[in-house]
């Protein structure tokens, strides 16, 4: 008989099913990932409600875990054997394309799921392309050669690695899209665990000025974000948040604009044009929640001169320093992670995400074996 895995699966929308799989044999170029830490974010909130494009499909990709079985080529190809514990990205890259030889494997046709039923991206992948363990709800994940993989580093939890998928998108998006770093005067708008990363790499590279803002609801993470070294917190319910910022930063406004708040409208990129500095700044926006903009200031983007740049995803040297980052352990991270299920609580668990299961989410992850 053969070895099962436990899996959580998507069997519809909002729905979820716990199935044992068949634990596949791994042929010299794969090898099996035993998923530790599963961590959830928004885009599964939204993955979640949508119907299924091609059947039952695990989710989960923000995977860490350990090396269980490794093929021979595989080991030889990647420098890696079992026990190893790994960061695996969400991506499967084609692996020849320009793209891939720069790390920026999020560009790689081959990873756009979105838009060809037969691009494998993990999370989002149906289990009718063998042999389906495609996501992080479950036991064992399945590696094939072109998986990209990190080392942990030493002295860095499996639950600790756990973020590094919002640590890489703060140090892409932060650092090396925003370019700030020694002296930069930031505004992060939003203050989840996207907006609370970018606040820690900037915080981390040397920013002087770093303000975070939120709405009422936002009242414990705006509290975290203080903790995280935030030099102000906004509640843009409660103030005139752009008089706030021109009063801290002097009348000149800021360096670099982040803008994590999805979903929240037009109204932060507003904000955030016109608390940038007079010419040059740069706004770096995460645009995916916002499918129509009427009236967008294009007149007033240009006049300042600003530079706007579109916050998706990260590139393999992003996730290499925001492993280092977090192995720094310069900031307490047990503030933002503040809950773990087990598999048979994914459903709670993507919920409490979405801000309709546990109250207080900030990083939520899925610990299989619990
Ligand atoms: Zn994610
Ligand atoms: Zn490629």
């Amino acid at each position: 008989m053969r070895e099962k895995v436990l899996a959580a699966v998507k069997v519809g929308p909002s729905t979820t099913e716990l199935r044992e799989l068949d634990l596949p044999s791994v042929p010299d170029d794969a090898a099996l990932m035993k998923v530790e830490v599963a961590g959830v974010c928004g885009t599964d909130v939204n993955q979640y409600r949508l119907p299924l494009r091609n059947g039952p499909l695990v989710m989960g990709h923000e995977n860490v875990g350990y090396l269980a079985r490794v093929g021979k080529t595989f080991a030889a190809q990647k420098g890696l054997c079992e026990g190893d514990l790994v960061f695996l990205e969400h991506y499967l890259p084609c692996g020849h394309c320009e793209w891939d030889h720069m790390g920026e494997y999020r560009h790689c046709a081959a990873t756009e799921w979105f838009y060809d039923d037969n691009a494998i991206r993990y999370g989002y992948t149906s289990m009718s392309i063998a042999p389906g363990l495609w996501g992080g709800f479950s036991h064992y994940v399945y590696l094939p050669l072109n998986a990209v993989l990190h080392k942990v580093p030493r002295g860095l939890s499996p639950e600790e690695a756990g973020v590094a998928t919002p640590m890489s998108n703060g140090i892409q998006w932060a650092l090396i899209d925003g370019g700030i770093g020694y002296a930069s005067t930031v505004l992060i708008q939003g203050p989840g665990q996207q907006g609370l990363c970018c606040l820690m790499a900037s915080k981390h590279a040397g920013a002087d000025l770093v303000i975070v803002t939120g709405t009422s609801k936002d009242a414990r993470r705006l509290e975290v974000a203080s903790a995280y070294r935030a030099d102000h917190t906004i509640d843009v319910q409660r103030e005139d948040a752009l008089a706030r910022i021109l009063e801290v930063t002097g009348g000149r406004g800021v360096d670099v604009v982040i803008d994590c708040t999805v979903g929240a409208g037009t109204a932060p990129t507003l904000l955030g044009i016109e608390a940038l500095k007079r010419r040059g700044g740069t706004m770096v926006v995460q645009g995916e929640g916002n499918q129509e903009f009427p009236n967008f200031p294009i007149g007033r983007l240009t006049r300042k001169g600003i530079t706007l740049k579109s916050a998706r995803g990260h590139s393999y040297r992003a996730v290499e320093l925001a492993l280092h980052q977090l192995a720094s352990h310069r900031f307490p991270l047990e503030l933002m992670m503040t809950h773990t299920f087990a598999l048979a609580e994914v459903d709670y668990a993507i919920k409490s995400v979405g801000g309709e299961g546990a109250p207080g989410a900030i990083h939520v992850s899925v610990l299989p074996w619990r």
